[in-house]
């Protein structure tokens, strides 16, 4: 139960991805990284958000959708692989917004960090460190925080590892936004060149449909 707003799921995804595919591919991503967002999405599906620590999950769903693009490629389909590289790329966005990643980064520089633009979307030492953790989501209140009137209310009965006091959904979460901008951007550009290095170049024409 939880959403960074379809706004910067869109925004993203072009700033990555408009350069190398067809305006019909693009669209089609597009929409199936939104509709990860779907009501019947935000219930049980903690991997797709990478919610309540999922992020093992989190990590397995994104290579599963992966293997869906690969094994979609090998057929004479495409219409799947767009689907599942859209969902791909909601989940692997979602990363940031979700997970500490953010504040473990920024951890490292005392107060003076590079600019949002400077992060390492994917440092192994944060990606695999027991620290890693994401926003649990405690009913009803993390629900109630989606109420705007509500949200002041709802985040003083809320603890600080829930989603309410974690997400990096919006603006209005601070300084550190940007940053999950960033690198939730520069992550999408990093799935699309793996896909790029697994593809023959012919399926990656296909893909990419340009
Ligand atoms: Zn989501």
């Amino acid at each position: 139960m939880s959403r960074m707003i379809a706004k910067y799921h869109i925004e993203m995804t072009i700033a990555a991805l408009a350069p190398h595919f067809s305006e019909r591919a693009l669209e089609i991503i597009i929409a199936a990284n939104l509709k990860q967002d779907s009501f019947w999405n935000q219930f049980g599906h903690d991997e797709i958000h990478y919610d309540n620590n999922a992020i093992d999950k989190g990590n397995r769903y994104i290579n599963e959708q992966r293997g869906y693009v690969l094994a979609t490629l090998l057929s004479p389909g495409i219409l799947g692989a767009w689907i599942a590289f859209g969902r791909l790329l909601h989940t692997a966005q979602d990363f940031y917004a979700h997970t500490n990643y953010v504040t473990l980064w920024l951890d490292q520089y005392n107060g003076a960090p590079p600019p949002p633009p400077e992060i390492d979307p994917l440092k192994k030492e944060l990606v695999q460190s027991p620290s890693l953790h994401s926003g649990k989501i405690y009913l009803p209140m993390d629900a109630l925080y989606f109420i705007k009137p509500l949200r002041p209310w709802a985040l003083k009965l809320l603890p600080k590892d829930s989603h309410g006091w974690m997400n990096l959904d919006t603006p209005d979460q601070g300084p550190k936004f940007p940053y999950a901008i960033a690198a939730a951007t520069q992550r999408s550009t990093y799935e699309l060149d793996l896909l790029r290095k697994l593809l023959s170049p012919e399926m990656f024409s296909r893909f990419t449909d340009k």
